[in-house]
């Protein structure tokens, strides 16, 4: 008995060498504070709003018709339907034929398309360039590939005459970004518009990415979930239209930031098909297929989307035109209380400058802990409103630099909105009275 229960305990290592240093994870953490705090929650991106009617018209039909098969099976690398919606409406984006069945790939989420990428691109030795600050599982996924992390960052330059900065004025510098690229690296990882910042990449800033791709015949993984939230009349560029990149891009979008629906984990890559072919090997061995009702309901989606492209029903104009307004909202409220905001191009995020609100939360010199971190987490503890440390989108050697911007998510219900202003309205009273 004794050695038999000796035995049944295991005595060697079990965790892969791949999961060494990898193992913390900032969202674990976050939404676990949030939760267990009563919070107004401006901290993970989501929208606390419901997606368009028309989809989940599309979700309940797909779910109670006639067509029980909705309930299998349906082909791996993504359900014919939607392939095929997707090849037509990006085609026509990317000004060219795409064909359903070998340029485009459905994936669990934006999430798994990543995760596919990275697998299998890299190599161990591979390197990977990662400009930050960065959406965070980029890092770890690149080394879970065995390759290794390359970061360039975007600086700040103070912005003119008294003015708010904007994430435009967060920039590369061309010889850094050129200095990063060597016969080892594999690939760059692009997300325009940018989590956290909002940036949305000029076409200037995409052709020099693009010459150096093409220079040092690098892959570019570009991440553009967010693609439809772009303000003031920006334009969003695809890197893959730019010269010489198609052959080495792969696109990925998401229906959680497309359709406001996170939860569907619906996502697609398109790109040629000598990329492609090889994200299929790995789809195929790991996860296989999404849910069929879910990608019904967004080819679905994505038909009506084409038929009303570029015009004012369309959910592509709408929810951009609702969301700017939501960010002109906050920008103007945080800026009155003092939390200097980056007023983002794109995206649902908005960061902003906490050092006014120091003296709150002293700091602990010598903490490993970057400063941004203990602010956001004492803010929902203290003041019930959740947002995410800028460091957190940092490697570790860089979390320090930045450490005074806390992210929030303005994608949120008017009320939400309006209750963490409240917070922060008394919060700056109560600062400001003796
Ligand atoms: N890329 C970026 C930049 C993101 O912000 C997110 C979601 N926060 C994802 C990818 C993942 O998207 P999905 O939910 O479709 O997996």
């Amino acid at each position: 008995f004794l050695s038999l229960s000796l035995q049944a305990k295991m005595s060697r290592p079990v965790q892969a060498r791949r999961l060494e240093g990898i193992e913390k994870n900032i969202w674990v953490e976050f939404v676990k504070l949030a939760a267990t705090y009563s919070t107004v929650n401006l901290g993970q991106g989501f929208p606390d709003f419901p997606p368009p009617d028309f989809l989940k018209e599309a979700f309940m039909r797909a779910l109670s018709g006639e067509n029980h098969m909705l309930h299998q099976y349906t082909r791996g690398f993504g359900h014919p339907p939607l392939v095929k919606i997707l090849a037509q409406f990006f085609g026509k984006l990317l000004g060219r034929d795409l064909d359903p069945m070998t340029n485009v790939m459905v994936t669990v989420g934006a999430y798994q398309a990543l995760f596919c990428c990275f697998q299998s691109f890299v190599d161990e030795g591979d390197e990977v360039i990662i400009i930050e600050p960065f959406f965070d599982c980029y890092e770890p996924m690149v080394k879970m590939a065995g390759g290794t992390p390359v970061f360039v960052q975007l600086r700040p330059k103070a912005p003119k005459d008294g003015k708010l900065m904007s994430s435009a004025d967060w920039q590369l510098d061309p010889a850094e970004l050129a200095s990063k690229f060597s016969e080892r690296t594999k690939a760059i990882v692009l997300n325009s518009p940018n989590n956290p910042l909002g940036k949305v990449f000029s076409r200037g800033e995409l052709e020099l990415i693009a010459d150096l791709c093409v220079k040092h015949d690098v892959l570019c993984i570009s991440d553009e979930v967010y693609e439809w939230l772009v303000y003031d009349g920006k334009e969003h560029i695809r890197i893959a239209s730019l010269r010489g990149m198609w052959d080495r891009t792969v696109t990925i979008g998401s229906t959680g930031k497309t359709f406001s629906a996170t939860g569907w984990k619906v996502g697609w890559t398109v790109g040629p098909n000598r990329l492609l072919q090889h994200l299929r090997t790995t789809h195929q061995n790991s996860v296989y297929h999404c849910a069929t009702v879910a990608q019904e309901a967004v080819a679905q989606g994505f038909q009506r989307e084409l038929e009303l492209y570029g015009k004012p029903e369309s959910y592509f104009i709408q929810l951009p035109k609702m969301l700017q307004q939501k960010r002109d909202w906050l920008v103007q409220r945080l800026d009155a209380v003092g939390m200097k905001p980056i007023v983002p191009e794109g995206t649902y995020f908005l960061v902003a400058d906490i050092s006014e609100f120091k003296s709150e939360v002293p700091d602990v010199p010598d903490s490993d802990e970057p400063y941004d971190s203990r602010f956001a987490k004492w803010m929902v503890k203290n003041k019930g409103l959740a947002a995410i440390p800028l460091s957190a989108f940092y490697c570790e050697s860089h979390k320090n630099n930045y450490n005074h911007f806390i992210r929030f998510c303005f994608a949120k219900e008017e009320a939400t909105l309006k209750a963490a202003n409240d917070i922060l309205q008394k919060w700056k009273r109560e600062k400001t009275s003796p």
